[in-house]
């Protein structure tokens, strides 16, 4: 293997074009094959269904070196599912989940030279998506879509490891109620840019969103899901039809509970019991988890006991124990680490 020759360590979090990407296209109600390709763009009708009425979904995910020297990816068949709940929710067609998951290897297959090396911080994120490729004016769904898989190299999450952030309950909503909170479409993201500009604008790192028919209990922020710690150690996650299901996150209960031996409780949480918990953190792929130290409500501050400086006791044991079995320095549950091989 010839490494490329990247400061790995000092690689921010932002694309950086790799040699091969993954291509398949629907046409006359099937997939073709799939190939790899070296051509990083994407030629379209100028009127493509995703162009106009935005129908994409996409994943991310993540492959790295393990302490050993393995090349793995944290449970992808979850991302399989996941893509597959999305795009029927966006009437467009199911790119098979075996098929996903030979994709996303023979993509990094193909990258190897850009997983950084274990101890890095880095890994070799990776983007599967689908959208409509053919034109579409009349409102309906595209006849003809592309699956593509691409990855970039990117850097440690945190630079010095995660401090506390700050976060704001937002004004906005990010989800209806029947709507597609809980599919990862691009749409989610769009209009969530104005709310997070908004919050940054204010000086907060991230956005609380309350559920948008009655603004009392917790959903998530803009890409990541909430867990909560009590004061007697249970860990508390909402639950929600409009939350994107976190694989991360359900990684995380499961670790609680299965390694850590802590009870865990995923049921909706109303904002008014958020002031009672010890700790809270973000949890996705990127980061895994963000402590957050500090909410802000319209100006009345709730600030948890784990302070700015550091994680919380059991946030810190969370995830030590699942980058722990992501490194694969503690063993990991049957069927979780995906070997590139
Ligand atoms: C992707 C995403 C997450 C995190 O999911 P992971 O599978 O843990 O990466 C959380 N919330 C939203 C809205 C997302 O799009």
């Amino acid at each position: 293997m010839d490494k490329k020759n990247i400061d790995w360590s000092n690689l921010g979090f932002g694309y950086v074009q790799t040699e091969k990407r993954f291509v398949s296209n629907f046409k006359d109600g099937k997939w073709d094959d799939g190939q790899l390709t070296d051509d990083a763009t994407v030629v379209i009708s100028e009127c493509a269904g995703v162009l106009q009425y935005a129908q994409t979904c996409f994943e991310g995910m993540k492959a790295y070196t393990t302490e050993d020297g393995r090349v793995v990816i944290f449970r992808p068949d979850l991302n399989a599912k996941r893509m597959e709940d999305s795009a029927k929710r966006l009437e467009m067609p199911v790119f098979p989940q075996d098929r996903f998951v030979k994709a996303i290897e023979e993509t990094v297959k193909a990258n190897l030279d850009y997983v950084p090396p274990y101890g890095s911080g880095a890994t070799l994120y990776i983007r599967p998506y689908m959208f409509g490729s053919s034109s579409v004016i009349g409102v309906k769904p595209a006849e003809e879509y592309q699956f593509r898989v691409f990855t970039t190299p990117v850097g440690p999450y945190f630079k010095g490891g995660a401090k506390p952030i700050t976060i704001k309950v937002s004004d906005f909503d990010r989800a209806a109620p029947h709507g597609t909170g809980h599919i990862k479409a691009g749409l989610n993201y769009a209009m969530s840019l104005h709310a997070i500009v908004t919050a940054h604008a204010e000086g907060f790192d991230e956005n609380m969103y309350l559920d948008a028919a009655t603004r009392t209990k917790v959903e998530e922020t803009g890409g990541a899901n909430f867990i909560f710690v009590t004061k007697d150690n249970t860990v508390v996650t909402p639950k929600s039809n409009s939350i994107l299901p976190s694989i991360t996150r359900r990684s995380l209960m499961y670790v609680a509970e299965h390694y850590l031996g802590l009870k865990v409780e995923e049921r909706e949480v109303y904002f008014d019991e958020v002031k009672d918990f010890a700790e809270c953190g973000l949890c996705g792929t990127a980061a895994v988890i963000s402590p957050v130290g500090k909410i802000n409500d319209h100006g009345k501050e709730i600030c948890f006991p784990s302070g700015m400086e550091e994680m919380g006791p059991i946030t810190k044991k969370l995830y030590d124990t699942l980058t722990g079995i992501q490194m694969g320095r503690i063993e990991a549950p049957e069927g979780w680490l995906y070997e590139i091989k």
